[in-house]
Formats: C-alpha cells, sequence, structure tokens
C-alpha cells in the first residue's frame, strides 16, 4: 500500500512551522479520535495523522524524511542506517492534555503516568586517532540500561493478590460527557496501573517498577572508516525506558584528529612527498609511507611539484560502505635556501648550460620583451 505524504496527511505546506504542524495535528485528532469521532475510517485517518505528526514535529526525523521520504523510517533503508521507527511509542502527551484534558478522565491508557514510555535517544560524542578512524577500533562506553529488580525479581512487590478495582483487569471502563456527546473510555486502572494486580507491600529496591536503571560499561565496535561526523547508532543503548518501555537508541558521533603527514579526503589518502632539485630533474626511487607500510616509488626524471602519484587500493577500506579509497603522493620539488659556496658555483655554472632552452622558459621571455 502506498503511503500518503506526511505534509499531505496534516494538510501543511513542506516548510510548515513547528506551530502550524501542531495545530494542524490537534485538529486532525479532534476530528477522528476513535473515542470520540463518528467517521467510518476514523481509527485509520487517526493513526495517519499520529505518525505524521510523530515525524514532522521532531526535527531530526522530519530531516530524515525531508531527505530520504517513508524510507528513512524502513528497517534496512538505505538511510545511513536509521532502523525502523515505533510510531506507537511517540510521546504524545501534551498534544491529548491539552485537547482533552479538562474532560477529566484521561483518554485510553495515553495520559497515564503508568504507561510504558521508550526511553530518549542520546547522542554522545567521541574522539579518535587518526589510526583507530582509519583502521576501526574497539572502545569501552558507560551506557543506561535496566535490569530486573532482584529483590521482587521483576514483580515490584510482595504479597500478591488481584486487583479489587478492576477485579484484575487492569482497566476501568467509565463513561463520559463531553461536548462531542457521551462515550465509553477505557482508562488504565489508577489503583494497580494496568497490571492488574495489587502488593501489601511496595518493593523499595525498585520503587515499585520491576526494574531497576543501572549504568554499565559495554564494549562497541568503531567499524573501518569512519570520519568527523559520522554518526553510529546502537539500537536500545540510549537512556532507559520506564514503567517496562524499551530504551531509546544511542547515537555516536566521531570527531577524528588530523595525521601530521597523511591527510584524508574520504577513503583517499593524500600524502605530501619533498624532493630535491635534482632529484625532480634526474628521477629517483624513494620510500613512501602508505597507511600498509612503506613502498618504493619511482619518480621519473623531469618531475614537477604537484605532481600525483596514486597507488591503486591503497587507501581506507572502509567497512561501512565497502569501498576502498586510493593512496596519492604529491610531490613538492623543495627549493634549498641555504647554500655552500661551492654549491652556488655548481648551480651558475648549470645555468650557463642551456637549461634555459625549455619552451616555457623561451615563451615567457618572447611575451617579456613584446610587452615592454
Ligand atoms: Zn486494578
Ligand atoms: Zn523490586
Amino acid at each position: 500500500m502506498n503511503k500518503r505524504d506526511y505534509y499531505e496527511v496534516l494538510g501543511v505546506s513542506k516548510n510548515a512551522s513547528q506551530d502550524e504542524i501542531k495545530s494542524a495535528f490537534r485538529k486532525l485528532a479532534k476530528k477522528y479520535h476513535p473515542d470520540v469521532s463518528k467517521e467510518p475510517d476514523a481509527e485509520a485517518k487517526f493513526k495517519e495523522a499520529q505518525e505524521a505528526y510523530a515525524v514532522l514535529s521532531d526535527d531530526e526525523k522530519r530531516r530524515q524524511y525531508d531527505q530520504f521520504g517513508h524510507a528513512a523510517f524502513e528497517g534496512g533503508a538505505g538511510a545511513g542506517g536509521f532502523g525502523g521507527f515505533d510510531f506507537s511509542d511517540f510521546d504524545y502527551g501534551d498534544i491529548f492534555d491539552n485537547i482533552f484534558g479538562s474532560f477529566g478522565g484521561g483518554f485510553s491508557s495515553r495520559s497515564s503516568s503508568n504507561r510504558a514510555r521508550r526511553g530518549s535517544d542520546t547522542l554522545m560524542h567521541m574522539k579518535l586517532s587518526f589510526e583507530e578512524a582509519v583502521f576501526g577500533c574497539k572502545k569501552d562506553i558507560t551506557v543506561d540500561t535496566t535490569e530486573e529488580c532482584s529483590e521482587c525479581h521483576g514483580k515490584g512487590g510482595f504479597g500478591e493478590s488481584s486487583c479489587d478495582k478492576c477485579h484484575g483487569s487492569g482497566t476501568i471502563t467509565s463513561e463520559q460527557h463531553t461536548i462531542f456527546g457521551s462515550f465509553l473510555s477505557k482508562t488504565t486502572c489508577p489503583k494497580c496501573g494496568g497490571v492488574g494486580k495489587t502488593y501489601e507491600r511496595t518493593c523499595n529496591h525498585c520503587h515499585g517498577n520491576g526494574t531497576v536503571k543501572v549504568k554499565k560499561e559495554i564494549e562497541i565496535k568503531v567499524p573501518a572508516g569512519v570520519d568527523t561526523g559520522t554518526r553510529l547508532k546502537l539500537s536500545g543503548k540510549g537512556s532507559s525506558g520506564s514503567n517496562g518501555g524499551p530504551n531509546g537508541d544511542l547515537y555516536i558521533e566521531f570527531s577524528v584528529a588530523e595525521h601530521e603527514f597523511f591527510v584524508r579526503d574520504e577513503n583517499d589518502i593524500y600524502i605530501e612527498a619533498p624532493i630535491t632539485i635534482a632529484e625532480a630533474v634526474l628521477g629517483c626511487k624513494k620510500e613512501i609511507p602508505t597507511l600498509y607500510g612503506n613502498v618504493t616509488l619511482t619518480i621519473p626524471a623531469g618531475s614537477e611539484s604537484g605532481e600525483k602519484h596514486r597507488i591503486k587500493g591503497k587507501g581506507i577500506n572502509n567497512e561501512a560502505t565497502k569501498r576502498k579509497g586510493d593512496m596519492y603522493i604529491v610531490l613538492k620539488i623543495v627549493t634549498p635556501k641555504k647554500l655552500t659556496k661551492e654549491q652556488k658555483k655548481l648551480l651558475e655554472e648549470l645555468n650557463q648550460t642551456n637549461l634555459n632552452d625549455d619552451n616555457d622558459i623561451k615563451n615567457f621571455e618572447r611575451f617579456v620583451r613584446q610587452n615592454d
């Protein structure tokens, strides 16, 4: 089934402000909320609007959507590894509080404080040396994680019995009278928080959650080829969820130190090789460092400053893109600044020979005469 464009769903323009998006969604939510709407396909329409709002109200997700369309939130999309996005986890809290809050009874379980909430996504910055980025490395990081409470073994309390308020169902059905008419509303049982059970004594260790948040050190693998600005996504390693909700995702953004000699251009590596005038004129063999050890480069006679020599496949072997870069050696003729008397004499003698026979030099001298 073809999904409708999110902007079209909300009926806003591509450059709509956050206020316009919020207000458009609020109107649709009022019209299609399944608890109040009489429209036949209200639920589908409502879900569609919810999803569009979840994406467009979040600057980062909106940017991904603008760039990749719906593919940005489908598993394994070519969107640089942004995985699926569970819209049902999105927190619409303040919107629904604003629309429906005045009616007292919460809608479904949305306004319940016991609702399972997904933890937020977090961004961590990590500095890498040039070599760590080029070859990949392993790093220890500290992440939030939830563990089952060891005291109550995940139950949240001691002395279990069925909840007498909801008779174990976890929800309470009540009739609401609003300007939209009367309707039945299901709310999460306030006594047991939707679990259907109560405990004589709440567990002090986890405060009844059944889980505890702990910091844990984990080892991550940084793939070869990351660069400054590259983000690595670690699913489920973001902030802890609450009330049994899943963790958010953790993004690690790298900044890579510069190397003293190697210069990087994506997967290609450049190095400047200084050579003497004599080496440039006569040609020579030079030892050149590469990422994979030294190589011997034959520099032909008559080389110029700035000339590039390519060694195929000796650049970065990028694990994420499966691309292999090349190595470029850029010649730089070093003009000597200090000369002995002897060297000076030799160079002057050299200049008396027909060094000036070169066409470039002759053409330039001709222009100098014409220009006079
Ligand atoms: Zn209950
Ligand atoms: Zn506990």
